[in-house]
């Protein structure tokens, strides 16, 4: 099942024709309607191509921070009419003052049709009767992606979170069998389904999840517990960044790698975070996502770091048929270090250390002096029933398999358990001792 199947199955060529068409457009509308980059690009020509976007400097978020401070309330990198702007979002606002995000209609058209192809390539279906517990509350999570959800053919309740005890009947009055929410949720809703209903999750006939607003899915063994606690398909259907677009990442049936959906809307980059050079989309390659609106009126921006490292999982086309690559988030590219040539995400090192029964899963990456680095050093917790007597030969091991498998060498101190402070959401692994 595919929304947009003329889009979704592009070939690499006709999108790079469709992208640079839509470049050349774009930026000639901001050359005459951003006041922002009409003085950020001052001296530019009035159209580009896609080669002369990579020589154009950065957005960052504290830019447009400051644009919204110095021009309230939506920044001099609105460039539409003010009136033109029919909905505003917030964002989070977790590392600094939030944003206020205005969408045109037409804005809105395009970020619903983008949700839509997302929603539907992750598995929803016509007549799907969906409950919707994301924040309402000025997030785009809420209000935009119910309505993608809508557009996309579902039947859907609006819920947001909190007043489970009303959550719960309304999932059994209304015979709802899907849900739409962080993971965590799910895993908090269990034990309330547990304790107010005296039935096991399973029980509640949920059989569809779709997930979004955290990375946990990526972890088999948190996507293994939701689907055997609740006997349901859960699926990472909701990847997006709500200043360029609220959806344009969705997990096919196939499961590897979320697709791009943001054909025709969104121009990806990805950029070695060290240098800041162009890397190839191709298949393996690491490095932080750029972002470049290729049709918002709103606030569109030009190169605009997500502050995200991805890998591409794949860029040949997948056996569902869709042609759009797929990628996978690694964490925040400020967390990436650079250890003799070989770019090494804290996130990959979880990974590793996860399969290793006689850890915690709790680690630091702990930089005493400043770059370069030849090796990196890790401290690293055990389990609580993890055996003292053999932590040398478990060293060894795993100097050894971070060597296989991300190829960099790690100096490894072994801690004992609850030694290290817990480590959630976006918190950053990497302590840096040095001034
Ligand atoms: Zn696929």
């Amino acid at each position: 099942m595919m929304w947009n199947r003329e889009i979704e199955t592009l070939s690499c060529a006709e999108l790079a024709a469709r992208e640079e068409n839509a470049l050349a457009n774009q930026f000639a509308y901001l050359m005459t309607h951003s006041a922002f980059y009409q003085e950020k690009f001052r001296g530019a020509q009035k159209t580009i191509t896609r080669a002369e976007l990579a020589t154009l400097p950065f957005t960052e978020k504290d830019e447009l921070r400051a644009s919204q401070e110095t021009h309230p309330p939506f920044g001099n990198y609105l460039a539409a009419p003010i009136e033109n702007v029919s909905r505003v979002h917030k964002t989070s606002g977790t590392t600094g003052r939030p944003l206020y995000i205005a969408l045109t209609a037409r804005d809105i058209e395009t970020t619903h049709e983008c949700g839509a192809r997302a929603y539907v390539g992750a598995g929803l279906q016509r007549g799907d009767r969906v409950v919707h517990c994301l924040n309402y509350q000025m997030w785009a999570g809420g209000v935009t992606d119910h309505l993608s959800l809508e557009r996309a053919g579902a039947t859907v309740i609006p819920f947001g979170v909190g007043n489970t005890h009303v959550l719960l009947r309304t999932i059994r009055d209304l015979g709802i069998h899907a849900i739409s929410s962080t993971p965590s949720y799910l895993v908090h809703l269990a034990d309330i389904v547990r304790s107010e209903l005296h039935i096991e999750p399973h029980e509640l006939g949920l059989r569809k999840g779709f997930f979004g607003g955290e990375p946990g899915l990526q972890n088999p063994n948190v996507r293994g517990a939701i689907e055997r606690t609740w006997n349901l398909r859960a699926m990472d259907a909701n990847y997006g960044m709500a200043d360029v677009l609220s959806i344009f990442g969705a997990e096919c049936e196939r499961r590897d790698g979320l697709h791009f959906h943001g054909q025709g809307a969104l121009l990806v980059e990805l950029i070695d975070p060290a240098t800041l050079k162009p890397l190839a989309i191709e298949t393996g390659a690491r490095g932080e996502l750029v972002y470049t609106n290729l049709t918002r009126a709103a606030q569109p921006l030009i190169r605009y770091r997500s502050h995200d490292a991805a890998e591409i999982v794949s860029a040949e086309p997948c056996a569902c048929g869709r042609t759009g690559f797929r990628f996978r988030v690694l964490g925040r590219s400020d967390d990436m270090v650079h250890v003799r040539g070989v770019n090494v995400f804290p996130t990959a090192i979880a990974e590793v250390l996860a399969s290793f029964p006689e850890l915690s899963g709790e680690f630091q990456v702990v930089l005493d002096t400043p770059p370069p680095y030849n090796q990196l050093p890790l401290r690293v917790e055990l389990a609580p029933t993890a055996a003292q007597d053999n932590v040398s030969h478990l060293n060894a091991l795993l100097v050894r398999t971070l060597q296989e498998r991300l190829n960099f060498r790690a100096a490894i101190e072994l801690v004992p358990h609850g030694t290290l402070p817990r480590t959630e959401g976006k918190t950053s692994r990497v302590v840096k001792t040095y001034p």
